[in-house]
Formats: structure tokens, sequence, C-alpha cells
């Protein structure tokens, strides 16, 4: 059955000449959720979603059977594609040259949709200054069975760390188990000198507090703690994007809050679709985000304490 939302989603691909194929089908079967529904879903996110996304590298994760069946992460456009979603030229490690995706509008956005992307992810650069990324992640992982009020203020305390050395950042609620710090940043360090600046600030929380962090990717080293993932800070590595959905139960979505707001969230996955592209059209919770000068180099991880 069309659901009311589902119809506004195929109206709202119509409208930017996107073609909309099986609108009925259902992607998220706990909550009914059809593929029209995540097309109106975009269409009421998008201009809160945009501003983070447009004209920077992607990769997808498509499950043309929907949530919880056969999933698998695309970064290279292969074709097939509606034109709305770009693609882009990007020199890999080797010499080699790939094309990556990317989006522009919401008939980008849309043409992902059509395609099955239930999760967009992105690169920390923009498509035109790819060696220096415009923010840092610092994703916190929890270990199983460590409940979200460690995840909150261990995201309160990077946070605070972070403000101490002239760092202004923002909380991502991630639609799955953990929160992203993300602080923007004026494009002009490079990838080594911002992913060890995230890597040090880590190292240096694990020390501290050796029973609450960890910074070592090992499973076995994170028992009962919070592993402290740097590695999104990589040339080519990639973080949800702000505003996507998710893979996962409850069909929830990835929602920038407020350090205020924080407080009150119980959940990583506690903001569904609907809560979700409601509170795209509220105040913007990450102000001034675009409007922050900060960098990163030598100078600021001096300012570290020890
Ligand atoms: P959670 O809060 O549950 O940790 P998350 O989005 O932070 O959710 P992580 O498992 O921490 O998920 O993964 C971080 C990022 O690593 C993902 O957002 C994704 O961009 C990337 N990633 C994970 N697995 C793959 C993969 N198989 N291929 C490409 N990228 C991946
Ligand atoms: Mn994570
Ligand atoms: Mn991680």
């Amino acid at each position: 059955p069309t659901t009311a939302s589902g119809d506004v989603g195929v109206d709202a691909a119509a409208a930017v000449g996107v073609k909309l194929t099986s609108p009925e089908r259902v992607i998220y079967p706990g909550q009914g959720v059809t593929k029209g529904d995540l097309v109106a879903y975009y269409a009421a996110v998008a201009d809160a979603m945009l501003p983070y996304v447009a004209r920077r590298p992607l990769s997808l994760l498509r499950c043309p059977q929907g949530h919880a069946q056969y999933c698998f992460f695309q970064k290279h456009d292969t074709g097939g594609f509606p034109d709305a979603m770009k693609s882009l030229m990007i020199t890999e490690k080797d010499g080699s040259k790939e094309d990556y995706f990317y989006v522009e509008d919401l008939a980008g956005l849309i043409a992902g949709t059509q395609m099955n992307v239930l999760e967009w992810h992105l690169w920390g650069a923009r498509n035109k200054d790819i060696e220096k990324p415009e923010r840092i992640i610092f994703d916190i992982d929890p270990d199983e069975g460590l409940g979200f009020d460690a995840v909150k203020s261990a995201a309160k305390d990077i946070g605070a760390l972070l403000e101490e050395v002239g760092l202004k950042s923002y909380p991502l609620v991630s639609g799955g188990k953990g929160v992203h710090v993300i602080a923007p940043l004026v494009p002009k360090a490079e990838w080594p000198v911002v992913k060890e600046f995230c890597k040090t600030v880590a190292q240096l929380l694990a020390e501290r507090e050796p029973d609450r962090f960890t910074a070592n990717l090992s499973k076995a080293k994170r028992k009962g703690k919070l592993f402290v993932d740097y590695l999104r800070n990589e040339r080519g590595s990639t973080a949800i994007a702000p505003w996507s959905s998710r893979s996962r139960d409850k069909a929830p979505a990835a929602v920038p809050v407020s350090w205020a707001e924080l407080e009150r969230v119980t959940s990583a996955d506690q903001f569904g679709l609907a809560e979700a592209a409601e509170r795209a059209g509220d105040a913007d919770p990450w102000t001034g985000y675009f409007e922050v000068t900060q960098t990163i180099g030598k100078a600021l991880t001096d300012k570290l304490p020890d």
C-alpha cells in the first residue's frame, strides 16, 4: 500500500526529474517505511543536509532488498545511476584514477535513494580541495554493554578538551551506537596532520583514563571501554553524513544535536526518520558550523595538556 508520505516522495522525485521505480516497496519492514517514504524523508531534510553533503566524495551503502537484507558499500561509479548522481575523478595513493560519487542537490539524494542507497557516507573534504579536510571527527565507539550515558559523557569530555585548545565542536548522534564529535576546519592542514592530532587526543584520553578509553582498534583491548576511533580522519575514509538514514533496526537517522540537547538524548538510535524529518525544519542545532575559522597545526598539538 502506498502511504501518504510515499505519495509525497513520488511527487518530489517527479519535481526534480528523477524516475522513481517501485515507490511502494517496503524497505524497513519493522516500520513499514517504503522507498517512496524514504524519498519523502530526503525531500524533508535536504535543505538541512546538503550544506554538509553536497560536492563531497561519497561512499554509498546500498541495500537493494531493503534493510536487514544484503547490503554493500559502493565507492566507485560503475554506471547505471541517474544523471543527478555525479562523479568526480580522484587520484589514488598509488597514482591510479578512480571515479567517486558526489551529489549537488536534492535530485542527487533522490537518485541515490532510487538506487537503494540507505546510508550516505562522506569523505572529510570537499571535491575542490580533496587533500585538505574540512572537519575532524572523534568517532566514539562503545564496547558492547556500555550504556549511552558513558558515550555522552565521553563526547562532552572530548568537546571540553577541544574547547580548551580552542576548537569548537558539534555532536552528531550516529543512529547506531555512538556519537561523533565533529570540529569543522578551514581546509588548510592536510590529512596526515589532522589524523595525527586526532590520534594524539585519543591516546591522551586513554593514558589519562585507561579504564574508560582506548585508542586501540583491537576488539580484545576494548572490553568495557570506549574506543576513540581516530581512523575516520584518513584520506579516503568516510563517516556517516548528518541526516543520513541508517540501515539499522528502528529505521534511525544520524542527527546533529546541540550540546544542550545531547544531555536529553537517551540512545544513539533514538531519532527515527519521522522525528529526524521534523527536526530538520527546526532551528539549526549546529549554529555557526560554517562560520568557524579554526585550523589544526603543530601549535595546537603543543597546547594539549600532558
Ligand atoms: P556507530 O555509532 O554504531 O559506531 P558509526 O557510523 O560510527 O555508527 P562505525 O562502525 O564506527 O559506525 O564506522 C565508522 C565509519 O566507517 C562508517 O560510518 C563508514 O563510513 C565506515 N565504514 C565502516 N565499514 C565500512 C566498510 N565495510 N566499507 C567502507 N566504509 C566503512
Ligand atoms: Mn562509530
Ligand atoms: Mn568507528
